[in-house]
């Protein structure tokens, strides 16, 4: 039994085969534009749709539903059917609603500051999985309209590579999510990057870069190891050319390691060359990685110097710190597995 966001359109007609072809065109239109639950599709018959309902079972649970900033920020904690968890968080802004999905269960990259990557690897999400949690918040956010999806939240989505294509392509195809308002992020999958550049998609690629000195970055970020800066570069080169498209670097602001003045002046040589934007985010807290962050002076400095450079660059707010539901302060993998365990009394 799978979820029902699984499917593409003509597998699902498939799996419908002896319903009239109406009847798939209803519960498409019921859970893709109205993003009905299964039994809420009323223009289906009940005893379809119960029947409905036991053949496709959906993919995710909310174990925890919590809030901040007024309300604006929203985070859940999905369990999965084999008891995997993920994050997922909403961002209401004045003029866009936005999603951030989990690509996988934890994460294999093990980039040293951010909580999933100290957590571990569990699993690969399906294609369900990261559609389900887009649909989850479409209902959540109404009356607004959800327009934009990050793939942001755990895991590293060019390393779910095929997973996180179909992802993009149904919610732009099924959805009418423009594809600009479709982000991925990512570590430096160089050769990713490539294939995803030749996908057609004109999305918005972030590049995680943190450091644009080989010895930093391969401490900050392990997989730097395999695509150092050079071969990242050739890449990012690749992407702009085959896409028309500008990317942005995102830099976590960790003090004395990567907001120093050299740090700047490198950071504006690599960016500047390839014509990229900065996002700089101030770095959050986790457990695991006890350097600080810049202070807000720091940053604010940083951002004017790049702007002094000829840099576009931006800051992004720390939406859903006090949730954890920051950047990289995902990672309930390991806090549910210990919460699941047997409590013995003393
Ligand atoms: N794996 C992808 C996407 C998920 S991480 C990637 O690394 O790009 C999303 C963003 O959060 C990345 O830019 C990541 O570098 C950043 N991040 C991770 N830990 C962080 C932390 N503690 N503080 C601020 N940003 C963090
Ligand atoms: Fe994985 Fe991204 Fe975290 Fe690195 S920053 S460990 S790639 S989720």
């Amino acid at each position: 039994m799978a979820s029902v966001f699984e499917y593409s359109k003509e597998e699902l007609a498939e799996l419908l085969s002896g319903e009239p072809r109406y009847r798939v065109e209803q519960l498409w239109h019921g859970l893709w534009t109205e993003a009905l639950a299964i039994d809420e599709v009323t223009t289906i018959p009940k005893v379809l749709r119960a029947r409905l309902e036991e053949q496709f079972v959906p993919a995710l649970s909310v174990l925890t539903d919590v809030h901040s900033d007024r309300g604006a920020t929203r985070k859940w904690v999905f369990a999965l059917h084999d008891g995997a968890t993920i994050e997922t968080v909403l961002m209401t802004y004045e003029d866009r609603v936005t999603v951030c999905v989990s690509s996988q269960a934890g994460c294999a990259m093990g980039c040293t500051f951010c909580a999933t990557g100290q957590a571990g690897f569990s699993r690969q999400l399906s294609v369900g999985e990261v559609l389900e949690q887009v649909m989850f918040a479409v209902r959540a956010a109404a009356p607004r309209r959800l327009s934009n999806v990050v793939f942001m939240g755990m895991g590293e989505p060019l390393a779910n590579y095929r997973v996180t294509v179909s992802a993009l392509g149904r919610l732009h195809d099924y959805r009418g999510l423009s594809a600009r308002h479709l982000t991925v992020s990512t570590v430096g999958v160089a050769p990713a990057i490539e294939r995803l550049a030749r996908e057609g998609l004109p999305l918005t690629l972030a590049v995680s870069l943190h450091a644009a000195n080989d010895e930093t970055r391969s401490e900050l970020v392990p997989l730097n190891r395999r695509y150092p800066l050079a071969r990242l570069r050739e890449a990012c080169e690749y992407w702009i050319a085959t896409t028309s498209r500008r990317l942005s670097f995102e830099w976590a602001l960790i003090e004395g390691v990567n907001d120093t003045d050299q740090a700047l002046e490198e950071l504006a040589l690599y960016a500047g060359s390839l014509g990229a934007h900065v996002n700089l985010i101030p770095l959050n807290p986790t457990p695991g990685y006890l350097v600080r962050g810049s202070s807000e002076h720091r940053v604010r400095e940083f951002r004017d110097g790049l702007e002094a450079m000829g840099i576009n660059v931006t800051v992004r707010n720390t939406r859903g710190r006090s949730i954890d539901a920051a950047c990289g302060q995902l990672a309930n993998v390991t806090k549910t597995k210990r919460r699941l365990l047997p409590v013995r009394s003393a």
